[in-house]
């Protein structure tokens, strides 16, 4: 796939910044005390490592890497590796935060975790990722395992790391340990479902919010900023559940149909076009890609990177209900125009915890040591998304919260009870 260059973003966020400004006020109202905001204001464990690698033209290049535990009250952390120049510790700290908050929303018995490698997988060879991703390993042995942590892939890492994690992790302890990682491939363990599960989520919470808001998803329109994992699948189950979508976007721009997008087409152009959507025939190609945030729909689904709803295009958002496939969409700047538009936002703790559902369940299965059909992943993730939605909806009107906020409530409170019962300070 050719690489385009993102552009930048205009109000980028400190991701610590932004999240704990959502924690700080969720703890406010909840009345948490401060002894408990202390400890979860602060990751558990961070590990930071060198790792040096013989590159294929024989040089020896040392690379940064993280590991960052979150918390580990409600169970063994949880959270993706993410291969990428602009990984930090802050980063990392705050996409810590974010898997404990979003693991203890939909209620499953994880804690969260994140971690990182500061590198540009697109300009090393497969070899070099291989030996990069074995050494990280070798220097999380102590950190990683079934029971303790288990990574996932994200931004820049796929089945294949996690196929190579799981060997070398499994290698150094004598015997094959599959439960150490999710988002294997299926052949090692992995789990039907898991590929669409984040995009499923998305689709289940925006189906519970419109049900909320009286809109008949079939004359419901909808824009989505992405269409990779997340976005596409958003798509595919939005329109099969009659929801017109008018705009799509990528990283090669925006298309619009006002008679709504045919997301097989779509679908079927974009595979035989590089994964891009870049010259696609069966939509208009919108003159500022950015005008996806603000176009005239009723539903808006961010399912690409963060902060791209903002200062500057919050106020002209149309949409009265936007659901956050991709994590940090909307800069904390931008949470009270939105609120004062009266737009409903299903924040991405919530919205996009599918996906984290369905690894769970791979690690269930690993457990077992058996596979489940697709059809009960399925159904046990639509119930899952379905209970944490309405827990939130109805935490956000107790306290008269806008939804961002309960979810931190609904999250922030069943972590603190547990600390409660547990004790041990
Ligand atoms: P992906 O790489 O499969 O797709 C990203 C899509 O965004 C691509 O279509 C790309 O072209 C597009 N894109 C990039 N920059 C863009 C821009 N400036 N404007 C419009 N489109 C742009 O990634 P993904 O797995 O779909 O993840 C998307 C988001 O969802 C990320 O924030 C990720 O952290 C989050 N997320 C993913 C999962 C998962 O299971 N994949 C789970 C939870 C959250």
């Amino acid at each position: 796939m050719s690489y385009i260059e993102p552009a930048p973003i205009k109000d980028k966020d400190n991701p610590l910044e932004s999240m704990m400004s959502r924690f700080d006020l969720a703890a406010q109202k909840l009345g948490l005390d401060n002894e408990t905001y202390n400890v979860l204001k602060n990751p558990d464990k961070q590990v930071i490592v060198s790792l040096p690698i013989t590159m294929d033209d024989g040089r020896i290049k040392v690379f940064s890497g993280y590991r960052v535990i979150h918390n580990t009250i409600l169970g063994p952390s949880k959270g993706g590796i993410r291969y990428d120049m602009g990984v930090t510790l802050d980063e990392v700290k705050a996409l810590a935060a974010w898997m404990t908050w979003k693991c203890a929303v939909v209620d499953i018995p994880y804690g969260g975790a994140k971690g990182g490698i500061m590198c540009n997988p697109r300009a090393m060879s497969k070899g070099e990722i291989e030996r990069l991703t074995r050494a990280y390993t070798l220097s999380m042995m102590d950190v990683f395992g079934p029971d303790k942590d288990i990574p996932a892939p994200d931004m820049g890492t796929s089945q294949q790391e996690m196929a190579w994690l799981m060997d070398e992790y499994s290698k150094a302890k004598g015997m094959t340990v599959n439960a150490v990682v999710t988002g294997k491939p299926l052949v090692l363990g992995g789990s039907l479902g898991r590929v669409e599960a984040t995009g499923r989520g998305v689709m289940v919470s925006a189906l519970s919010a419109m049900q909320r808001l009286k809109m008949n998803p079939s004359q419901t329109s909808c824009a989505i900023q992405g269409f990779g994992n997340v976005g596409s699948n958003t798509a595919r189950l939005l329109e099969e559940r009659g929801v017109k979508i008018k705009a799509l976007s990528d990283i090669s721009g925006a298309f619009w149909n006002d008679k709504g997008i045919d997301i097989q087409d779509a679908l079927k152009y974009r595979d035989k076009n590089n994964g891009m959507l870049e010259g696609y025939p069966n939509a208009e190609k919108m003159d500022d890609s950015e005008g996806i945030i603000t176009c005239q729909v009723d539903l808006l689904v961010p399912a690409a990177k963060e902060d791209v709803i903002n200062i500057y295009n919050a106020p002209n958002i149309k949409a009265r209900l936007i659901v956050e496939g991709a994590n940090g969409p909307t800069s904390a700047n931008a949470d009270d125009i939105i609120n004062e538009k009266g737009i409903m936002v299903v924040p991405d703790i919530l919205a996009n915890a599918g996906g984290v559902t369905v690894s769970y369940f791979e690690w269930v299965q690993n457990r077992l040591g058996l596979r489940w059909p697709l059809e009960r992943v399925n159904r046990r993730c639509d119930r899952i998304m379905k209970e944490a939605f309405e827990k939130v909806y109805s935490t956000s009107l107790e306290f008269n919260v806008p939804m961002r906020i309960a979810a931190y409530i609904v999250a922030i409170d069943k972590v603190a009870k547990t600390y409660k019962f547990r004790g041990g300070f």
